[in-house]
């Protein structure tokens, strides 16, 4: 007999099983059902059967959620590794790979264009970059698209799908937070909304800073969200993590989240609460307009209307 056991399995890595692979049918790693690619395409790459939600990319997601064209900014923004990092290879060769793998120069993709009919200002990140970690480039996007929201009055959309503050830029990566939870402030202040929408994966210094500012924030079912990942809480707490932990439902039952919705639905959500705070902002304007003390002769030399 052994003197000691183990009695936990070694720990595997994850497979990369989200994506939707290459090919002419899918199967889904959720309920093991073969799907035709054309049909998983038409239902936003959603299992038919049980509503596995597959990621996406930013391309594809911006797809979903625009009505027709789009415009895209600053796509040639690229990082200058300014730390010259090297880890088990140099940050320049992950750039590049990253680069040549995704067509994009960076892990987000910023856009204005019609959700809805109303014009919006939106940026989506594209996990397959990095882990959609969020470096110097994504943080300057992510600002300039809310300083156009600001400068044009018009609503911020931000679909986080991201691991987190990224490791190669170390301090400037985290100096990130900071900036955009400051350009959210004076989106605040000038009256505009801000729609955060949480993806499979989003965690890290995302979560910690912009995903959960959201005057509204929507997840998809099922995705992790998170700051640290339940191994570390479970080894620094020295306790067992309840069932769901870090995901949306879990998350939604102890208030850090506003909404869990479906893919499908999810332009719908966006546009009910765009219009919802269109409205409920019309109305705060007529209140002290109308109980502005006006001189009655100056009301009737008005232009009837
Ligand atoms: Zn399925």
């Amino acid at each position: 007999m052994a003197w000691f056991k183990k009695d936990k399995k070694p720990i595997q890595p994850p497979a990369d099983k989200s994506r939707v692979p290459e090919g002419l049918w899918v199967k889904c790693p959720s309920c093991s059902q073969i799907i035709y690619n054309k049909d998983l395409a038409e239902s936003l790459s959603v299992c038919t059967k049980c509503a596995h939600h597959f990621r996406l990319s930013a391309s594809e997601r911006l797809k979903t959620l625009f009505d027709g064209e789009w415009q895209v900014y600053d796509e040639g923004l690229r990082s200058t590794d300014p730390l010259s990092f090297t880890d088990t290879k140099p940050y320049r060769q992950r750039l590049e790979a990253s680069i040549s793998a995704t067509g994009l120069q960076d892990a987000v993709i910023t856009a204005t264009g019609p959700i809805a009919g109303l014009r919006c200002s939106v940026a989506a990140m594209e996990y397959g970059f990095i882990g959609g970690s969020m470096g110097v480039v994504v943080g300057e996007k992510i600002t300039r698209t809310i300083e156009r929201a600001i400068s044009e009055r018009l609503p911020v959309i931000i679909i986080s799908c991201s691991g987190g503050a990224r490791m190669m830029e170390g301090a400037l990566s985290l100096m990130q937070m900071a900036k955009i939870s400051a350009a959210l402030a004076r989106l605040d202040r000038a009256r505009l909304p801000y729609v955060s929408v949480l993806t499979d994966p989003t965690t890290g210094g995302v979560t910690a800073s912009f995903a959960m500012l959201g005057d509204v924030n929507i997840a998809e079912p099922k995705a992790l969200i998170g700051f640290a990942g339940p191994r570390v809480i479970e080894q620094t707490i020295r306790q067992q993590l309840p069932e769901g932990f870090q995901r949306s439902e879990f998350l939604l039952e102890h208030g850090m989240l506003d909404m869990v919705v479906d893919r499908r639905e999810l332009k719908d959500a966006i546009a009910r609460f765009l219009r919802f705070s269109a409205a409920s902002a019309a109305t705060a304007r007529a209140v002290p307009a109308a109980a502005a003390i006006a001189p009655l002769e100056a009301r009737a030399d008005e232009p009837a209307s």
